[in-house]
């Protein structure tokens, strides 16, 4: 096994932004793992790159960070390559929302049962699939959209400050259909307290997608669905103002904007 330092790439993304890293391939690559945050996260081979979807936290501080990138080849050899990725403040603005009493003072059952969904969400996001299931680049989950850009807005709550929002809201009327950003295994399909009728998708590579107070869901936890799929019905289920689809986009533990999935070029294969 021989290690070799090479030149490091120069990225910039800012708080809040999903990031693709690639590496060209070459001979005998067969795998490539970024140390990204904490995280060892896969390439896949596309054409003639390998590429991975990394996320910058909405709260990262602005600097210069290092993904340690490991190459394996088929003779054994394992090369380490590095990428440094500067992380520039965006400034997100601050909401104030009114909403139903019980979604800012919880009674001690809601309390309960808050907190125990946020450790089953937790563990979801803790798992890393390690290939990825979509082939395609992803897509908004009502086709045309437009609006829903206040991905991490500072919000407070009938005057009570609160987590930032880490999704976007989407405008939408009870009933209209929604659809899988992309090809991905549906990882959660019921009923949470802030979320209302919610349904997760695991995407692969670490890669999630959420969608939120639905009146109707439509698949069920196992389920294999395709990108476009559509996999619930609008609503305003849970701690909301109204109608609304609240989509999110979790890459592994970083909250990212949804919208800056869409814009990667990633199609792995
Ligand atoms: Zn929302």
């Amino acid at each position: 096994m021989s290690v070799v330092a090479m030149l490091a790439a120069q990225l910039v993304a800012l708080q809040g932004q999903a990031l693709e890293l690639t590496q060209p391939h070459r001979p005998e690559l067969i795998g490539a793992v970024a140390h990204w945050q904490g995280n060892a996260i896969p390439y896949v081979q596309q054409g003639d790159s390998w590429v991975t979807i990394v996320g910058v936290d909405l709260d990262v501080v602005p600097g210069k960070y290092t993904a340690e990138i490991e190459l394996s080849f088929a003779d054994q050899r394992v090369e380490s390559v590095s990428d440094v990725v500067e992380v520039r403040h965006k400034d997100y603005p601050t909401t104030e929302l009114t909403v139903a009493p019980k979604y800012v003072q919880l009674s001690a059952e809601d309390q309960e049962r808050s907190s125990r969904e946020a450790g089953e969400i937790a563990a979801i996001y803790a798992r890393l699939t390690p290939t990825a299931y979509w082939s395609e680049p992803f897509s908004a989950p009502i086709p045309g959209v437009s609006g829903g850009r206040n991905f991490g807005h500072r919000r407070v709550f009938n005057g009570e400050p609160r987590a930032p929002h880490s999704g976007a809201d989407l405008r939408a009327a009870s009933g209209d259909e929604i659809r899988a950003a992309n090809t991905g295994r549906v990882v959660l399909a019921k009923n949470l307290f802030f979320s209302g009728n919610a349904v997760f998708i695991d995407h692969g590579l670490g890669v999630y997608t959420t969608y939120l107070h639905l009146s109707k869901i439509l698949v069920e936890p196992g389920q294999l669905v395709e990108r476009g799929a559509v996999i619930g019905l609008a609503g305003a289920t849970g701690r909301v103002t109204g109608p609304h689809l609240h989509w999110g986009v979790r890459i592994l533990d970083a909250r990212v904007d949804p919208f800056s999935l869409l814009e990667l070029a990633a199609q792995p294969q």
